[in-house]
């Protein structure tokens, strides 16, 4: 009788675990990539599954989602090193090969890693730096560079390097706030700047911004009539969110991730 019970007791916890687990889990499978620039065949991983409550964890308070934030992300190759988001991996223009292989002349990362995903974020995201720098990216890209390199310098403890990062992608979303308006609705950059503001720890600063996102509309040309009011409503929630957390004992910024 007992036994049964304790077999029962088991058998459900496996099977909380297992919803949690399938509710909750981001999966990756692996697959064979051929190096755009030296032609080596590397194994990377691609999403296989996720949900939408990866727009809920706490990476949001930076402004940035998984698989931004997932170890995965950054491809990189085991002979040249070519460093990229998986997303631009099978896309590099043709043209630019010979000024990529030039900024990676030199380049080595040193250690027996088994996996690209065992090799430091921080490493891949430093040579991807160097590889994007031959793209002709806008200040929306590297803004959302930097909150990357920002997020992961900090998982790894650096936090020289995180602030360094931030204050880049911070003077990004500033440019971008002072200049003409842009591809990035103005509601969100104002998010982005408080984001960064309280990051970097200037919470007074952080929070005139986020009162700014509050007050803005948000207004996306490239989104019809609904999808802009979602917007509206989902950014302005996060930042009536991020003000009550900021004011709280939960700061963001003392999430590790
Ligand atoms: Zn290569």
């Amino acid at each position: 009788m007992r036994r049964t019970r304790v077999v029962k007791c088991v058998a459900l916890f496996f099977s909380v675990v297992l919803f949690f687990s399938t509710v909750w889990a981001t999966t990756w499978a692996d697959r064979e990539f051929v190096c755009p620039v030296c032609k080596t065949k590397n194994t990377f991983g691609v999403v296989a599954s996720y949900g939408s409550y990866i727009y809920q964890w706490p990476s949001k308070y930076q402004f940035i989602y998984w698989p931004l934030t997932d170890e995965h992300v950054v491809y990189s190759c085991k002979n040249c090193y070519l460093s990229l988001l998986m997303w631009d991996y099978d896309k590099l223009p043709p043209e630019k090969i010979p000024a990529i292989k030039d900024a990676l002349n030199g380049t080595r990362i040193e250690g027996d890693y088994k996996r690209y995903t065992a090799i430091p974020m921080s490493v891949r995201l430093d040579i991807a730096e160097k590889v994007y720098a031959q793209l002709d990216k806008d200040d929306e890209f590297w803004c959302e560079f930097y909150r990357v390199k920002g997020y992961h310098y900090s998982v790894e403890n650096n936090q020289p390097k995180a602030d360094e990062a931030r204050k880049k992608a911070l003077e990004l979303a500033t440019r971008q706030l002072s200049g003409k308006p842009g591809t990035v609705p103005v509601k969100e950059l104002w998010l982005i700047s408080g984001a960064m503001k309280h990051f970097l720890g200037d919470d007074k600063g952080a929070v005139g911004d986020l009162n700014t996102a509050l007050k803005t509309k948000y207004e996306n040309k490239k989104l019809d009539k609904e999808q802009n009011r979602n917007g509206e409503n989902n950014l302005s929630a996060l930042a009536k969110e991020y003000i009550g957390k900021i004011q709280g004992p939960q700061k963001p910024r003392l999430m590790k991730e």
